[in-house]
Order: C-alpha cells, then sequence, then structure tokens
C-alpha cells in the first residue's frame, strides 16, 4: 500500500499496535515521534527507515542523534519536533497518540497544514474540543477516531444520515472496580488500579478507566465528534468489552459494532479507512462468550463520570480544566501522594472552583490547564484534601 504514515507516540501502547498494522499491510512510514524511550524509537528506526524522527525529551536528544548517526533520518526534538512532524504533508495521514494535552498544538498544527489525523489523543478534543472541531472543518481536515468506542459509533453511522442519528450508546467496560463501594475504593493503591480486566492500555488511560474518567472524557470527546448534546450520549455499562459503542436511529432502529477488545481494529480502520483488511487480532466468537450484559453506571461512586458531564454541559474552559486536573492527580497518585477517590474530588472542585472561560485560542485553553494544574498542585500540597 502507497499509504505514508506519521505516528506521534510510537512507542507507546496505541503506537506500538499501529506499527503491527503498518507492517502487515506495508504502509510506508514518514516520521515517528515519542516522549522519551530511546531504546524502543532506535529500533522502530532501522524497522521502518522513516524520513524524521522526534524525541520529545529535550535530555534524551544527543543519544538518540548519536545512535541514529549511520542512518539517513533527521532527529528532531521537542514540541517543536511534534510540530514540525505534525505540519509534514509528505504524509497522507498523521497518528497522534500522544497522552495528555501535549497532543493538542500538534492536532492544531496539523489541522491548518490539511493534514488528515487519526485521533488517539482524547485529551486533545476534551481540552479544546471546538477550536479542532472548527478549525478541522475550516481546513477541510478528516479526524477518523481511534478510540474503540468512537471507532464503533464512526462505523456505525457509515451509510446512514447522521441528521437521522437519534443517541449514541457509549459502552464501557466498568474497568477492575465495577460495584465497589467507595469505603472499598478508599484502600485502593495504583498497583491494585494498574490491573484492568479487558484492554491492555498505557498507565494513564489505565487509571482513567478504573475511576470512569476515561469514561468521562469519552463523552466529551463523543460530544465534539460527532456534534452531539449530552443528552444524545448514554453511558452503559458492558463487562464484557465486546459491544464497543452503538448508535440508535429515529426508528428506534440500534446498531452496534462488535469485536473482540483488541485497539488494532479501531487503529487499523482509522489507517485504512475506508477499505476493511485483514487483522492481525483474533476473529469474535459470539458462542465463546454467550452473555452478554449491560448495566447503568453509578455515578454516585464513580463521581469522575459525574464530574465530566456537568463539565460539558457547563461548557467553554470547564472540561480543559477538569482533564489539567485529572491529569496532574493521576500523576499524584500513580506517585502514592493521594488516595484513589482524591483523583475524582480534585477534579470535582477544580471544575467548580475554576470560573468557566469562552474559548477562543489555543491560548486560552493552556491558561485554563494551568490554572487547573495549579489549583490541584497547591491543593494537595496543603493537604486540604
Ligand atoms: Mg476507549
Amino acid at each position: 500500500m502507497e499509504k505514508r504514515i506519521s505516528i506521534l507516540g510510537s512507542t507507546g501502547s496505541i503506537g506500538t499496535q499501529a506499527l503491527d498494522v503498518v507492517r502487515l499491510h506495508g504502509l510506508q512510514i514518514h516520521a515517528l515521534a515519542a516522549n522519551r524511550n530511546v531504546d524502543v524509537l532506535e529500533k522502530q528506526t532501522r524497522e521502518f527507515h522513516p524520513q524524521r524522527v522526534c524525541i520529545y525529551d529535550a535530555a534524551s536528544y544527543l543519544e538518540l542523534k548519536q545512535r541514529l548517526s549511520d542512518l539517513p533520518v533527521e532527529v528532531l526534538c521537542g514540541m517543536d519536533g511534534l510540530c514540525e512532524i505534525a505540519a509534514d504533508t509528505h504524509a497522507d495521514v498523521l497518528l497522534n497518540s500522544v497522552v495528555g494535552i501535549v497532543g493538542l498544538l500538534p492536532t492544531l498544527t496539523a489541522i491548518s497544514a490539511g493534514l488528515d489525523i487519526a485521533l488517539a489523543n482524547k485529551e486533545t478534543l476534551v481540552a479544546g474540543g471546538s477550536l479542532v472541531m472548527s478549525q478541522a472543518a475550516a481546513h477541510h481536515v478528516k479526524i477518523y477516531p481511534v478510540d474503540s468506542e468512537h471507532s464503533a459509533i464512526f462505523q456505525c453511522l457509515q451509510g446512514n444520515r447522521r441528521e437521522q442519528l437519534h443517541k449514541i450508546i457509549l459502552t464501557a467496560s466498568g474497568g477492575p472496580f465495577f460495584g465497589k463501594t467507595r469505603a472499598e475504593l478508599r484502600t485502593v493503591r495504583a498497583v491494585d488500579a494498574l490491573r484492568h480486566p479487558n484492554w491492555n492500555m498505557g498507565n494513564k488511560v489505565t487509571i482513567d478507566s478504573s475511576t470512569l474518567m476515561n469514561k468521562g472524557l469519552e463523552f466529551i470527546e463523543a460530544k465534539w465528534l460527532f456534534d452531539l448534546t449530552p443528552e444524545q450520549i448514554e453511558v452503559v455499562i458492558h463487562r464484557q468489552s465486546v459491544v464497543h459503542s452503538a448508535v440508535e436511529y429515529q426508528d428506534y432502529s440500534i446498531i452496534a459494532q462488535m469485536g473482540v477488545p483488541d485497539m488494532k481494529i479501531p487503529i487499523q480502520y482509522a489507517l485504512l479507512y475506508p477499505d476493511r483488511m485483514p487483522c492481525p487480532t483474533k476473529p469474535l466468537s459470539l458462542t465463546d462468550y454467550g452473555t452478554l450484559t449491560f448495566e447503568k453506571p453509578d455515578l454516585e461512586t464513580f463521581t469522575c463520570l459525574k464530574t465530566a458531564i456537568s463539565a460539558i454541559t457547563i461548557g467553554g474552559t470547564a472540561p480543559c480544566v477538569m482533564n489539567g486536573a485529572n491529569e496532574v492527580a493521576v500523576e499524584a497518585f500513580l506517585q502514592g501522594e493521594i488516595g484513589f477517590l482524591e483523583i475524582g474530588l480534585l477534579a470535582q472542585r477544580a471544575v467548580h472552583a475554576i470560573p468557566q472561560e469562552t474559548i477562543r485560542s489555543y491560548e486560552d485553553v493552556i491558561r485554563a490547564d494551568e490554572k487547573a494544574r495549579s489549583y490541584v498542585r497547591e491543593a494537595i500540597a496543603r493537604g486540604i484534601l
């Protein structure tokens, strides 16, 4: 295949699975970027021969450059490097799979350059959704969802009329703590939260899945990707992670997309759209599962989802504030500085403490994000939990 792909976040969970797809279908890699994993990025560069690579962490730049000195590859560094790759239209599509709000500027840069995006960086849409979608429309840039739920919805919309959509059903596995009480969650440690029952993912998204913040972020992501109101999004707990999401049309027909819980399916769909090619995963056997279950989420125990829904209902910078607060709180939880329930508490308090403002520019997003981060850092430092 002739398709040329650039990947931001190539050494992460999504990035490495994307490269499995690239390898299988003989796609071309134009550029690769990683946070700080020099070993894996070097290996990927030797296998996939990109023209440009970028390491985000400035301290690792010289080492990477030296290790790749025998190859005809340009080595870039930092946010400037990510944005140079994002603006490089020698690629046909940019897979943005970095974690956190750091992905927003590269997304906006790719849009300005007119480069289509396979988007796995959900924080981009949570923090700057209005900006990203209006810019994408203005530059006629396509955004292909990589998140399994949003890929499912995108797939269910094919061949139907968008204006006849009634609502979407966003499925959630419920994470490792489904059915637990708040009292039980108080003593949860990072190692417990990092054990997800169905999906194999990076640390940030695994913690977000255990608090249901991941579903909150996806709720907001869906709102922007598919131009929905919060009332048009129903979250349903589906423990088996087989129905990846569904859409309901005006005639009350529900169309769902199903498959084994393997990110390679949505990654491949985003990279090869509209083609459906053999995928390096297992087929789904419905009889192996036998029973599929669906339940309402417990918003009183998992307050992060409730906070996300209220943040997008408030609008403006509120989801950005929630996202920034959550990023800092998750990091603090992973470091053992705060308890599990404090993640949700800090996100909720930040949304209510920091006044909502209208987003007009990237700078507005970054300012709100920074306010949220310092709010949470101060709250943790002062121990006012
Ligand atoms: Mg997901």
